[in-house]
C-alpha cells in the first residue's frame, strides 16, 4: 500500500544517512589513531594510556563498521547458491583465527544438497558471524563441527561448538543489540544474523548448555525465495 511504500522510502533515506554518518565518523577516527600511534612510538611514559586509547578507538571502529553494514541500502539480489561452496569459503576466511586459538573446524555435508535462493553475501555474513562466535566460545581451543543437510523444505546449516555455552535466562536476549560477554565484542553480530535470516524467511534455532557447548542451526527455505518470473 501507499503507506507502506512511504515507510520504506523513509527507511532507505535513513539508511543512506546512517551509512554516510558512519563514514564521516570513521575518517577522523583513522587519523586520530594514526597520530596516537606516532606519539606512542615516541613516548617513554604512560604506555598503558596509549594502549587503552588505541583499543577504545578500535572498539568504536568495529561498532561503526557493523552499523555501516546494517545501514547500507543493499539490493536484495537473490541468486541460486550452493551453500557447500559458500561454507568452504567462510571456513577459509576464519582459518587463521581458528588456528591461532587452537580450534579445529570440521565440515560435513549431505551429498545431494539442493541449491537455495539467497542473497549470497548476506548469508555469507551470517555464517561468518556464527563460525566466529563458535570459535570465540572456546578461548582455550577445541573443535567446531559444521553440518549441512536438507530437512523439511529447508537446507539446515548447524554450527556445533563445545565452548562456554549460554545460560537459559540469557537465551531470549540473544539478538538484542549490544548484548555481549566479550571484552572486544560489539553485540551486533547476532542481531544482524536474525535480521538477514528473517529477510530470507528462514529461522535460527539454538540449543545450548552452559559449559558444554552450543549449536546454532540456520534454516533456509529451498523454494520460497525464488524470484517470480
Ligand atoms: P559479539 O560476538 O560481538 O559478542 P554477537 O551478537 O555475535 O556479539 O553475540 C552476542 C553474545 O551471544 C556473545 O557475546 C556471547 O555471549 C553469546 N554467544 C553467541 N554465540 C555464542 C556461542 N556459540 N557460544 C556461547 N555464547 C555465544
Ligand atoms: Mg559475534
Amino acid at each position: 500500500t501507499e503507506e507502506m511504500l512511504r515507510k520504506s522510502d523513509k527507511l532507505s533515506v535513513l539508511g543512506q544517512l546512517a551509512a554516510g554518518v558512519a563514514h564521516e565518523i570513521r575518517n577522523p577516527l583513522t587519523s586520530i589513531r594514526g597520530f596516537l600511534q606516532l606519539l606512542q612510538s615516541r613516548a617513554s611514559e604512560n604506555e598503558d594510556y596509549y594502549e587503552i586509547m588505541l583499543s577504545e578507538i578500535d572498539r568504536i571502529n568495529s561498532i561503526v563498521g557493523e552499523f555501516m553494514l546494517l545501514a547500507k541500502p543493499q539490493a536484495m539480489n537473490f541468486v541460486q547458491t550452493d551453500l557447500r561452496q559458500l561454507l568452504r569459503h567462510v571456513i577459509s576466511i576464519l582459518d587463521t583465527q581458528a588456528i591461532l586459538t587452537n580450534v579445529q573446524i570440521y565440515f560435513e555435508s549431505e551429498p545431494d544438497l539442493p541449491e537455495i535462493w539467497c542473497v549470497d553475501n548476506q548469508i555469507k555474513q551470517v555464517f561468518v558471524n556464527m563460525l566466529k562466535n563458535a570459535i570465540e566460545a572456546m578461548p582455550t581451543g577445541g573443535s567446531v563441527h559444521i553440518h549441512l543437510k536438507k530437512e523439511g523444505g529447508y537446507v539446515v546449516a548447524s554450527f556445533i561448538d563445545h565452548g562456554c555455552g549460554i545460560s537459559e535466562e540469557r537465551l531470549p536476549t540473544l539478538g538484542e543489540p549490544f548484548y555481549t560477554t566479550k571484552e572486544k565484542g560489539t553485540g551486533l553480530g547476532l542481531m544482524i544474523c536474525y535480521k538477514i535470516v528473517e529477510n530470507h524467511h528462514g529461522k535460527i534455532l539454538i540449543n545450548s548448555k552452559i559449559d558444554q557447548g552450543t549449536t546454532f542451526s540456520i534454516l533456509l527455505p529451498i523454494e520460497k525465495n525464488k524470484p517470480v518470473s
